[in-house]
């Protein structure tokens, strides 16, 4: 079946310039409209043939493109937008993309160290930035927020998501769209966002990117689905289709997820792009049989735009006129991008001005950024209270193979911003924080490489100093896309490096840079201070610095579960319980003999300079009823929370609740409120939550989407963890 247009809920929603595209499909060639839904990349030479600058400028002159993606630079696309408004028959505007995933000029930590934050503003305050650095050099719209939920550390772009919780993803998601598009992205400081990717692609097994996935109904729509009903909610104006299946079905030519629900249940009144080939690739996957078939299948299941490969725009007309493909979609697809196009304000004025282009991050943007990263900071261990450092240290050594790198961005970064604005290293930031300090460097190892002969002299530097911080981790392109990972261990000689130092029994701490959960391995437990400052970005070595010496005090959250091993995959502190849990001293439980089934680092864990006492939550009534849930009624959890320690910090106080019984078995827990609290010393406040039918409910496994709530006695668990042990009954009757 074919289906146009959206549901009741889009056509509640007035569509905006309606007037405006329809007198344009009204003159439109079949042709010109198939060109709508091209978009090719500039000048990128990946797959041959297919993206040369020539091919761009002649089918934006000839009416045969509608956007170009990997552009930017206000002249360059100034040009480019002459061509296909002055020599086009009709003038359309084009449409440019790029992937500004956490920075433009002034890089922001990336995606997953962001979700870290526990702190959905650090992600909004990226996304307005990059929007504005952005859309004055010429772009118009970005392939972010990702929002792909994961239980796969080995997966190289679980850095780019916001972890394992659909929860916090979904926040995390809905602030960033709104970051980047405000209140109208018509305005000259926004760009439309772009929600991907749809759909379950962080469900690849074994974590191999590309691979695939089969999830149940329920599975797809309380996991992986919620996300991007959020993002499509704060009026993302584009989804992206995923490179994985879902069930056998290649999401580029899933009927299910891209119509029935995103268009139809959903109401989405934006356009999905397909991703890098995913036309194409419906061949590779054994579900086309040729690219006509691939471009049927496709715009039938509910892409709008294609990416790269050129399928639609060479068979669409012979797809038409065979009637395997109808007028009608086509038209659909068309208006969502023309659509954009009016919303974006390109039909009255197409270009940017070229004086007003920013040409690098401003001061204010890179105090962000540095605030931002010092925000995403996980303190994952601090025995004896090694950290923070004194300034006045009298000595301090700085080792390891990022101590004086400047790979610190992470993945996905505009290269001409890394070229141009590379990361603050540490070693600088370290040498002006702590001026009076003997600051001594010795590299130790290579991050990749097996050479210990360097070992030598970072142990002398060790032995020297009053105290040593080791910056050890992963290159930026060890993680992103296609670097997966079978082994999560700090590559090369590093463990080597961190043994070596303490076997001078000397104190020293061991700063994490790395874009997904490591195993950490028999050296934690002789390090007295571990400090997780993922991947960065621009400011990092003044971000680290900030941390080290108590400048800020971290109150970062972990955001994915850290294993102990790669065996141990997966392990997500939201799994579903067994008839066998663990937890009986029964030989017949799940379980590994040789390792507990608990992750290194739970989800939600993350360490302060000073302590938290949190207090009971109560409830603001024990029991309500069903039906008035669903009306829209709630209940509140209050918990107290006090500052304990001598220092000013920040806690996250979680809310985790579980269905006991249920009509599908629930996760043990999930987290359903959040909240980054700071407080002086001594100081407290309440931390209060509302839960309402939302919270408390599940999605069945009907296909045709049905949200259940049941009665029964619902589990909460309130605490600065997802190992929180508070426990309240809420009874749901
Ligand atoms: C990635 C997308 C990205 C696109 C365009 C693809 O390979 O999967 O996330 O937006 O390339 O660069």
């Amino acid at each position: 079946t074919v289906v146009t247009g959206g549901s009741a809920a889009a056509s509640a929603r007035a569509k905006p310039y309606e007037d405006e595209v329809r007198s344009l499909l009204a003159r439109m060639t079949l042709a010109e409209k198939l060109g709508q839904l091209q978009q090719l990349p500039w000048s990128w030479d990946l797959n041959p043939g297919s993206g040369s600058t020539k091919e761009v400028e002649d089918a934006a002159r000839t009416g045969r493109l509608g956007s170009v993606l990997s552009v930017f630079g206000a002249r360059t696309t100034n040009a480019l937008q002459r061509i296909a408004v002055e020599e086009s028959r009709l003038g359309i505007p084009l449409l440019f993309g790029l992937d500004v995933i956490h920075g433009f000029w002034t890089n922001f930590p990336i995606p997953l160290a962001q979700a870290a934050s526990f702190d959905p503003e650090v992600t909004h305050t990226d996304a307005e930035v990059s929007a504005k650095e952005a859309r004055s050099n010429g772009v118009h719209w970005t392939f972010s927020p990702m929002m792909d939920v994961t239980r796969e550390p080995r997966w190289g772009r679980v850095a780019e998501g916001s972890g394992e919780d659909p929860y916090l993803t979904s926040a995390f998601a809905a602030a960033k769209v709104h970051g980047y598009q405000g209140s109208g992205y018509g305005a000259k400081d926004r760009i439309a966002a772009c929600a991907k990717h749809f759909v379950a692609y962080g469900g690849a097994e074994g974590g191999r990117d590309y691979n695939t996935v089969d999830v149940s109904e329920s599975r797809l729509r309380n996991l992986y689905l919620p996300p991007f009903k959020a993002a499509s909610e704060a009026g993302a104006a584009t989804v992206m289709a995923s490179f994985n299946t879902v069930g056998g079905v290649p999401a580029h030519g899933n009927t299910h997820t891209l119509t029935d629900i995103l268009k139809q249940e959903w109401g989405f009144g934006g356009f999905v792009v397909s991703d890098w080939t995913g036309v194409q690739e419906l061949i590779a996957h054994g579900f086309a049989e040729d690219g006509a078939d691939a471009a049927r299948l496709a715009l039938n299941a509910g892409v709008d735009m294609e990416m790269t490969s050129t399928n639609l725009r060479t068979h669409g007309k012979n797809l038409l006129r065979a009637g395997r493909i109808e007028e009608q979609r086509i038209d659909d697809a068309v208006a969502r991008v023309l659509r954009l196009k009016h919303e974006l304000g390109l039909f009255d004025d197409p270009y940017v001005d070229e004086s007003a282009a920013i040409t690098g991050p401003s001061a204010g943007a890179r105090d962000a950024a540095r605030a931002a990263a010092s925000r995403t900071m996980v303190l994952l261990k601090n025995d004896r209270s090694v950290l923070p450092l004194k300034k006045t240290v009298g000595s301090l050594a700085l080792v390891g193979p990022f101590a004086d790198s400047a790979d610190l961005l992470g993945t996905w970064v505009v290269p001409a911003s890394a070229e141009r604005f590379p990361a603050v290293k540490v070693l600088d930031a370290v040498r002006a924080a702590a001026p009076d300090a003997k600051v001594t460097y010795a590299r130790g190892v290579a991050p990749e490489g097996t050479d210990v002969s360097g070992i030598g002299e970072a142990v002398a530097a060790a032995r020297a100093a009053d105290v040593t911080v080791v910056v050890v981790g992963e290159p930026s392109a060890l993680s992103g896309e296609a670097a997966a990972r079978s082994d999560l261990s700090l590559p090369g000689a590093q463990e080597k490096l961190i043994a070596a130092v303490a076997a001078t029994g000397k104190p020293f701490v061991v700063v994490l840079v790395n874009g997904r959960p490591l195993t950490v391995g028999d050296w934690l437990d002789s390090a007295p201070a571990v400090l997780e400052a993922w991947h960065p970005g621009t400011e990092a070595g003044h971000a680290i610095a900030d941390v080290l010496f108590g400048a800020v005090n971290p109150g970062g959250k972990l955001p994915v579960s850290f294993p102990r091993t790669v065996g141990q995959l997966p392990v997500h502190y939201n799994h579903e319980s067994t008839g066998r849990p663990d937890a009986a001293a029964n030989k017949f439980t799940s379980k590994y003999l040789d390792l507990p089934p608990t992750p290194q680092f739970p989800f939600g864990h993350g360490l302060s300079y000073t302590t938290f006492d949190l207090g009971t939550p109560t409830l603001s009534r024990a029991s309500v009823s069903a039906a008035a849930l669903r009306k829209g009624d709630t209940v509140q959890v209050s918990v107290p929370v006090r500052n304990t320690g001598s220092r000013a910090g920040d806690e996250v106080v979680q809310l985790y609740v579980h269905d006991v019984a249920a009509s599908i078995a629930q996760p043990v827990r999930r987290l359903r409120g959040f909240r980054r609290v700071g407080l002086d010393a001594g100081a407290a406040t309440t931390v209060r939550f509302t839960l309402g039918a939302d919270d408390l409910g599940f999605w069945t496994n009907d296909p045709q989407g049905e949200f259940q709530l049941e009665k029964g006695t619902f589990e909460l668990f309130v605490g600065n963890s997802s190992t929180a042990e508070a426990r309240l009954a809420l009874n749901v009757d």
